[in-house]
């Protein structure tokens, strides 16, 4: 296992991101470290998470994570926390539930719709690959 998973803690958001990566990502090391996050989450769907509002397994092998700070603009701690709230919000969970990335993944098909995630990631700069967007739209109808 990559070393910088130390834990499957994981913001809400993420999830939405996981369903639109495609291999890109801010570093190779980000890449080869998101790749690796995502697998687990999509195959193994027994594994459990702690859903956290902070940084996580996936910001463990981000360049903008600066002692678990999301650094990445002036405004990203709260814009990122902003979406990580929605998310919980949509998904009926609390931060701290440990939760299978089975049940995670069956409540983001039922209840994150197509309107919900253009209003939760509208600031962010890989929004208009719609990549994400796709990555929803196949989800619900798996
Ligand atoms: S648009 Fe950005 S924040 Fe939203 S799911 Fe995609 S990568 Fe994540
Ligand atoms: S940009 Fe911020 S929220 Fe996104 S992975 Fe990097 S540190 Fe985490």
């Amino acid at each position: 296992m990559n070393e910088l998973i130390y834990s499957l803690n994981i913001r809400p958001h993420h999830f939405l991101c996981i369903l639109g990566f495609r291999g890109l990502g801010y570093s190779e090391k980000f890449v080869s470290n998101m790749e690796e996050v995502a697998k687990k989450l999509r195959s193994d769907f027994t594994s459990f998470i702690t859903l956290v509002l902070e940084c996580d397994a996936i910001c463990a092998a981000c360049s903008h994570n600066v002692e678990g700070k999301c650094l990445k603009s002036d405004v990203s701690e709260v814009e990122v926390a902003a979406m990580d709230t929605k998310c919980l919000q949509k998904l009926g969970f609390k931060a701290g539930d440990s939760v299978s990335a089975d049940e995670v993944w069956k409540r983001v098909k039922e209840r994150i719709t197509l309107e919900d995630i253009k209003e939760i990631c509208r600031d962010c700069e890989w929004w208009e690959l719609k990549y994400c967007l796709e990555g929803l739209k196949k989800l619900k109808i798996s």
